[in-house]
């Protein structure tokens, strides 16, 4: 399957009165026609930077996008025009935000809201976008879709807001759909059934997902593949077989072991002792150095460059690194174990 999304060394910088955050430090990721990538990290690991970067939506200034590309059907959007790329944001790229109820205008009626972004786009006329909005509704499960059109938000629950965002980012028909914690503000059955729905999204238009989020169990429902995010760079991918089961990455170990799991019974919860580092003067060698039980000297000096586990499955981490050895010979461990 050919490649939708390529990200090749993607900085992201943000100016500030303190310094300048170095926010997204080399990213690298590819996401399939068709294929679900699912971004996971804790807040503030780059993670929402990225995908606004895929919009260019990062507020320039005080941030910037310093360094790599983003390149969608081949074509690079950090080289268009603002023009050139509203005409590609929202129609051919949607974004999904966290809150529904922020991402919805609270004065204009669900119809209008619905209709205009694909009158605009779409040059439809009212009766054909109308139809269109009224199909979408079918599609995300909001029942008596011709008078919920006349509606406004606050007459909506917070899972029907939610339904709605999805309808409006995908009336265009994207062929790419940025879900940034889609689930975050829901309850938790509220967030099976969204799931749900972008999987049958997903089936019924092939639209190609990126789904960033903290919750690993968001993940495990239904992502094909997974980036596990740290402190602004991707330090571990793959399937999610590959993650959950054969993780290799101690971040990622960790995560894990942070998160009750049914497939484990009388499995203890632990948690990640320490704090990501400052990105202001983030560390030169591995970032995770200074939580990692495993770290060793050349950890502290030399960013692990990625290691091949299998064809799907990569992990910065010296541990897995075979060039590694002859160092570690001469290194000694820095944090115990
Ligand atoms: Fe730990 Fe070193 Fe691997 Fe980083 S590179 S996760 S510090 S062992």
């Amino acid at each position: 399957m050919e490649n939708i999304l390529e990200v090749n060394d993607l900085h992201v910088t943000f100016s500030t009165y303190g310094g300048t955050v170095k926010a997204v430090r080399g990213v690298n990721f590819y996401l399939k026609k068709g294929e679900t990538l699912a971004i996971v990290g804790e807040s503030g690991c780059g993670k929402s930077v990225t995908s606004n970067a895929i919009m260019r939506l990062i507020p320039d200034p005080p941030g910037k996008i310093t360094g790599g590309r983003i390149l969608f059907k081949g074509k690079d959007l950090t080289k268009l025009s603002d023009k050139d790329m509203r005409s590609i944001r929202g129609v051919d790229i949607s974004m999904i935000f966290q809150d529904p109820m922020t991402a919805l205008n609270p004065t204009l009626t669900i119809g209008t809201q619905l209709i205009e972004g694909v009158m605009q786009h779409q040059k439809l006329s009212k009766e054909t976008a109308t139809k269109k909005a009224l199909e979408m509704m079918n599609l995300v499960g909001i029942p008596s879709p011709e008078e919920r059109l006349k509606q406004y938000p606050h007459q909506f629950s917070g899972g029907m807001r939610q339904r709605i965002v999805i309808a409006i980012a995908l009336i265009c028909e994207p062929e790419l759909l940025i879900a940034d914690e889609p689930t975050t503000a829901l309850d938790v059955t509220i967030q099976a059934q969204i799931l749900e729905l972008f999987e049958k999204i997903q089936e019924v238009t092939g639209v190609s997902i990126i789904l960033i989020t903290h919750d690993l169990g968001v993940v495990a429902s239904i992502a094909d593949r997974i980036a596990v995010m740290y402190a602004g760079k991707i330090i571990e991918t793959g399937t999610k077989r590959d993650v959950f089961y054969r993780s290799e990455h101690p971040y990622t170990k960790g995560l894990l072991n942070s998160v009750p799991r049914l497939d484990l019974q009388e499995k203890e919860l632990t948690s990640i002792d320490g704090t990501p580092p400052d990105l202001f003067s983030p560390p030169r060698g591995c970032p995770f150095v200074a939580r990692c039980s495993y770290a060793m000297e050349v950890c502290d000096h030399i960013y692990p460059a990625a290691t091949e586990l299998s064809a799907s499955h990569d992990v910065n981490c010296w541990l897995q690194d075979e060039r590694a050895k002859k160092l570690l010979a001469v290194s000694s461990p820095v944090n115990g174990e």
